[in-house]
């Protein structure tokens, strides 16, 4: 659904892929049931919320309520993102609301793809480390798996055999925004791992107790997209193309904040309501429609289920994230991004590994865990007033 060009074409496969999958429903379900149920007796909690709660060591609830207040004072600016973006990447011509089954297409950001070259992908981003002061080529413990083979599967990914010294990072460049975008978060997660201090036990280097920790540093060197600067430093645009870009990448960041921050509230739902139901539907299409304004079908809700809540991971990464570059913008300045100390200020945190919370983290950079402000300045910030075609 991601690369068919015409509209009606993904209508009609995204209709008869969901169709079918909806049909293995019942059998994710018992998936489900059987995991709760050994989760419950293994951990003697039988409550699914107040284990995950236990277990990540924060309140799911609070989270949510306090992302909640980051979507709506944001609902101005979103709204004007997304149909703009939508009109431009899917045509005016597009239902209302427009189905998710679009989603995999915007995100390729195919108008742009032109720019945003495959061929010239891997040298830009190792360039834009380069100026944090991070030599990918020259790391002895990362070992990277860069090139464009036919058989290698395009997900990029990091894999952390024995961090520091060995962390493997993989990617394939297809073309568009979308590869520097995932190449900068996995490097995030490699210089993470590779950068934690060799004294530290094997259980801080190797064994993370959630995702919230790591993908902070994914977050913040995938950011760099978001950065009309970089747009215009490294594709030859001009400033004008280079903000509308930016903007693109930025529309595409706050939709996956809103989906993941409904997908929290509809989990949150679901675990609480299912020793009494055993797992239904209810209110996953309206949280995730109302949130995104794309329309979400009621019978994807197992299929796009994480266990364990890894929705609140995420979420907590976005919060720390947007903390991070607000301490990197007040110390360093507007050109965190390209500055040799924004490198130096990640080697400190890489450092300590696996070992700190996401939460910790924020008393380093000097937040409270839940201080949102940050995260709702970026995201309440105005669209560029018209965008140029
Ligand atoms: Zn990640």
């Amino acid at each position: 659904m991601g690369t068919l060009p015409d509209y009606a074409d993904r209508e009609k496969l995204g209709r008869v892929a969901w169709d079918g999958s909806a049909e293995l429903n019942e059998r994710r379900l018992d998936l489900v049931r059987a995991t709760e149920s050994i989760k419950g007796e293994l951990s003697g909690e039988l409550d699914p919320v107040a284990r995950n709660e236990a277990e990540k060591g924060i309140s799911l609830h609070q989270l949510a309520d306090v992302l909640a207040g980051v979507r709506d004072l944001a609902a101005a600016a979103y709204d004007t993102l997304r149909e703009r973006w939508l009109d431009r990447l899917l045509g005016m011509d597009r239902a209302h609301p427009t189905s998710s089954c679009h989603a995999a297409y915007v995100f390729r950001l195919t108008p742009l793809a032109d720019v945003y070259t495959k061929e010239r992908a891997t040298d830009i981003c190792l360039a834009t480390l380069r100026n944090l002061g991070f030599d990918l080529d020259a790391d002895p413990n990362i070992r990277t798996d860069l090139e464009d083979r036919p058989q290698k599967a395009p997900r990029p990914s990091v894999i952390a055999s024995d961090p520091p010294t060995v962390v493997h990072l993989i990617t394939r460049p297809l073309g568009g925004l979308q590869d520097y975008q995932d190449f900068l978060h996995e490097a995030g997660h490699a210089l993470h791992y590779a950068g934690c201090d060799p004294a530290l036990p094997y259980s801080f280097r190797v064994l993370s107790r959630d995702y919230a920790l790591t993908e902070i540093y994914s977050y913040v060197v995938q950011s760099i997209a978001r950065e009309p600067g970089w747009h215009a430093g490294h594709f030859g645009l001009t400033s004008r193309e280079a903000e509308t870009n930016a903007e693109a990448a930025r529309f595409l960041d706050v939709f996956m904040f809103r989906r993941y921050l409904a997908k929290l509230q509809f989990e949150l739902e679901f675990w609480s309501r299912f020793a009494t139901d055993g797992g239904s539907s209810g209110g996953y299409a309206e949280r995730l429609t109302e949130s995104t304004g794309l329309a979400y079908r009621a019978d994807r809700y197992l299929a796009d289920m994480d266990s364990g809540f890894y929705s609140a991971d995420y979420l907590r990464a976005w919060i720390r994230s947007a903390q991070l570059r607000a301490r990197l913008r007040d110390d360093i300045g507007e050109d965190w991004w390209r500055s040799s100390e924004t490198g130096e200020l990640l080697r400190q945190l890489f450092r300590e590994g696996l070992k700190p919370s996401s939460e910790d983290v924020a008393a380093r950079l000097g937040f409270e865990p839940y201080d949102i402000g940050p995260l709702a300045a970026e995201q309440s910030t105005p669209p560029l007033e018209s965008v140029a075609d």
